[in-house]
């Protein structure tokens, strides 16, 4: 097997005397779409927070082969880890097309930006019919489009979203999904965070389960979809 993109070893995260996250263990490949999904609580924005280099933590996380423990958050953006964080994190006193800008904070090279922000504008008709006005005025379903345009402007390697779905209206959802299907063809690796088990189930290759800080089961997202512990426990479905 290819050396991981990303691996996760022996992770913990505390807050004081809590655990969050209990030595966790995590490995995705290169161009795989992952995705981590469990209740309210069970530790994995802490997970998420920990790789970006916003927490903390005891055990190790690689990135490419090379430990990334101490790493200062743009420093990681450098190379390529790009997070859209829970609750978006846009600027929602500047235009569309300046939180476009902002995305493309450390890119030197100028007209790549440019023909990159032109691309992302027909990829996203909705923020290129709204490029000039307030990010703050976008309804929640845009807003999630700007944060993710966005970040795809810092040409991520590593994409982590943290719960991109939350709070949006079905149509939303579903075309937050179909982005997140078509990064399948550009080769970025992908670690999704969902609390909408059975749409992160459907839209990666593998996921890992979080209850309590811990990961109970993991494995290949289409045999945990089928699974009857998953379904009874996470998915909501009852024995027939
Ligand atoms: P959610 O979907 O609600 O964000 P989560 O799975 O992402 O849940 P975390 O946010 O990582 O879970 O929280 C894991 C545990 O750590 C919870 O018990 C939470 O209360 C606790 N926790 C998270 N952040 C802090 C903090 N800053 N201080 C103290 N406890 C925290």
């Amino acid at each position: 097997m290819s050396e991981s993109a990303l691996q996760i070893k022996d992770l913990s995260v505390h807050y004081g005397g809590i655990q969050a996250v209990r030595s966790i263990n995590i490995s995705l490949q290169p161009g795989e779409q992952g995705t981590l999904i469990g209740a309210n609580g069970a530790g994995k924005s802490s997970t998420v927070r920990a790789i970006c280099g916003l927490q903390p933590y005891s055990g190790e996380i690689f990135w490419q082969g090379q430990s990334i423990k101490g790493l200062h958050p743009n420093e990681l953006v450098q190379k390529g880890i790009v997070l859209v964080p829970e609750g978006r994190g846009i600027f929602t006193r500047m235009t569309v097309l300046e939180n476009l800008q902002m995305g493309a904070w450390h890119r030197r090279d100028r007209t790549h930006v440019r023909h990159h922000i032109a691309q992302l504008m027909e990829q996203f008709p909705r923020l290129a019919e709204r490029k000039q006005q307030l990010a703050g005025l976008l309804s929640g379903g845009e807003q999630q489009l700007l944060a993710i345009a966005r970040a795809l402007l810092s040409n991520p390697k590593l994409l982590i979203l943290d719960e991109p779905s939350m709070g949006l209206a079905p149509i939303m959802v579903e075309r937050i999904f179909e982005v997140i299907h078509s990064l399948r063809t550009t080769g970025i690796t992908l670690l999704l965070i969902e609390q909408n088990a059975r749409l992160a189930l459907q839209a990666t290759d593998h996921a890992w389960v979080m209850d309590s800080g811990t990961i109970p089961y993991q494995g290949r997202s289409d045999a945990l979809l089928n699974d009857d512990r998953i379904q009874q426990i996470y998915l909501g479905e009852l024995p027939i």
